[in-house]
Parts: structure tokens; sequence; C-alpha cells
């Protein structure tokens, strides 16, 4: 990459930054109020509101990103009377590259790992739901938006794999940008990598379970997101490839109010159902005993020539 185009990355950065400042310091005395009282101002209902447990607005109930290890926290089993649960957090080994050299890249990954704890935008365990042991992983919002790098790539096709040698069902939240564009064709790649890694695991059986958290966009929504046996949202999430002001400047027109948010994928068919995050556990714990009572069989996957000649060869037996 020239210089040029490194130079025009960072100018683009700088007016970013100005442009962030201007509005925080735009958002005035709400919050100002707000932080006095050390409560936050909610970007839903605008009003000074407390940010309960599960991240939610004590007001009106508007679901803030969650850190991807409360996430798994709250999905699996707890211990059960000192007993461990056997949870076993999963490719601590995989760390990020910076194939391009992207100017800048490695001192934020190295402030952002000091940050949160994690290596790259992610966080995978196995461990038991309900009894029944599962691979979990969950994208970290607060990793340069949860985006998609060679790390994120490489974690979600290592859990495809592992969870399919071990007949495992898997669960994904994901929070994301899209694709890391610090990493240019290497992280575009990562979309086709992973979505041969569910392609392979769904044509053995296994059943994923995707769940669309605010937001889900990009090069995430447009590889393994999509591509759940069953697809959750949660309330108000944006779903999208392009985010909606992008697409309102594309085409030049106001775009309805809901446009790309969870309850309207679900009325045009894009996901199977919202479910709010207090009952996200509940939901999960109910597909997965479903799915255990009655596994996908393999041959949902298979041409439908292949099934009605294995109907027709098991008739005549
Ligand atoms: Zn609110």
């Amino acid at each position: 990459m020239s210089d040029n185009i490194f130079h025009a990355f960072l100018e683009r950065r700088r007016t970013l930054t100005a442009l962030k400042q201007g509005r925080e310091q735009g958002r005035g005395q709400a919050r100002g109020q707000a932080r006095t009282a050390a409560v936050r101002v909610c970007p839903k209902c605008g009003r000074p509101a407390a940010k309960t447990a599960l991240y939610l607005c004590s007001a009106c109930g508007y679901h803030y990103s969650m850190p991807a290890r409360e996430r798994l926290d709250r999905l699996f089993d707890p211990p059960d009377g000192g007993e461990p649960t056997h949870q076993k957090t999963l490719f601590e080994d995989i760390a990020p590259c910076n194939p391009l050299s992207f100017p800048g890249y490695g001192d934020k990954i190295a402030e952002l790992q000091a940050k949160t704890g994690l290596n790259d935008a992610f966080h995978c365990r196995e461990g038991s739901v309900s009894g029944g042991r599962i691979i979990a992983l969950a994208l970290e919002p607060s990793f340069m938006m949860g985006s998609m790098g060679g790390a994120v790539g490489e974690a979600v096709t290592r859990a495809f794999e592992r969870a399919e040698a071990r007949d495992l069902p898997v669960v994904i939240f994901s929070a994301s940008g899209g694709a890391r564009m610090q990493e240019g064709m290497f992280s575009l790649m990562q979309m086709a990598k992973t979505s041969a890694a569910v392609r392979s695991f769904s044509d053995s059986g296994g059943l994923y379970i995707s769940v669309m958290t605010n937001p889900t966009t990009g090069g995430v929504t447009a590889s393994f997101a999509s591509l759940g046996d069953i697809i959750l949202a949660e309330p108000g999430a944006l779903i999208g490839f392009a985010g909606p002001r992008v697409i309102e400047q594309t085409i030049g027109a106001k775009l309805p109010e809901d446009f790309q948010r969870a309850e309207r994928q679900l009325e045009r068919g894009f996901i199977d159902a919202v479910v709010p995050r207090a009952e996200l556990r509940a939901a999960i714990s109910r597909l997965l005993r479903l799915h255990k009572k009655a596994p996908l069989h393999r041959s949902l996957h298979t041409d439908d020539r292949e099934i009605k000649h294995e109907i027709k060869k098991e008739a005549s037996e």
C-alpha cells in the first residue's frame, strides 16, 4: 500500500476524532447530570437511567452492548455446588498479525489487548448449557467493534472444526462492524473461510445457533452470522450489510426508522426470532434440548433427489 493511502487513512481518522469530540461536547447538560448521578443517558429513550446487570436501560430496556466474557458467563451453567462445570476457554493461542504493516494497527491491538484481556475480538469456550456440552463464541464489541480479521476468522473456523469432530452444537453471539479494514484482503477472505467451515459442520449434521446482537453488519452478516440453522436476534439490534447512513447517502432517500432493525428483519424473514436478553439463555437451552431429542439428519442438507432415493431404498427393504 502506498504512503498516499496511509496518509488518507490518517487524515480520515483525524477528521472522525474531531467530529466525535464535537458531538460529545454537544451532548451537553443531560450527560453532565447523568455523570454526576453515576447513570448514563440512554441512546433510545434519552433519559438518564441506570444500566442493569444485563446491560439494559433500567427505564426502557434498551440493550447496550455486552462484553464477550459476560455473555458466555451468563450462557453456561453456573458452578453446581462447588462442582466445576468443566468450562474450557479455547483458542487463546490465536493472536492477530499485521499483514499489511498498517500504521498504528499494532499499537492499537496492544492497547486493546491490555484493556480487554483478550487477544483479539473474540472469546470462545466449551462447556455445558442445561447439562449438554456445546461450544460458544462471542465477539467482543469493545475490541475494534468486534471486527473480523485473521484471528477472529481463525477462531470461528476452529470452533466449527472442533464442534464437528466432537459432535457438539455451536452458539455464536455476533456484535460486529464487519471485516477489519486494517487487514485488507486478509480480513475479506475470512468470510469465505468461516462460511466453508459452517458448511462442513452443517453437512455433518451439527446444530448452529447464531445470535445477532447490536450491531451485526458487514462481512460478519455476509458470512457466518447469517448461516445459522436458527438465527436469533436481540431487540432493536441493527442487522445489515452497509449501514443506514451509507445507504441513505447512496440512494438519496430517507429510510424508515426501523430500517435494518431486528424486528423488521424478522418481518422480512431474515431472522427466526427476536429474543430479549433476559430470555436468551432459556431460549437457547430449549433449542439445544430439542436438538438433542431430534438431531438434524444429514439428509436435510443434501440434494432432494438423494433424499427421495434414500426413502425409496428404505421402503423397498
Ligand atoms: Zn432507555
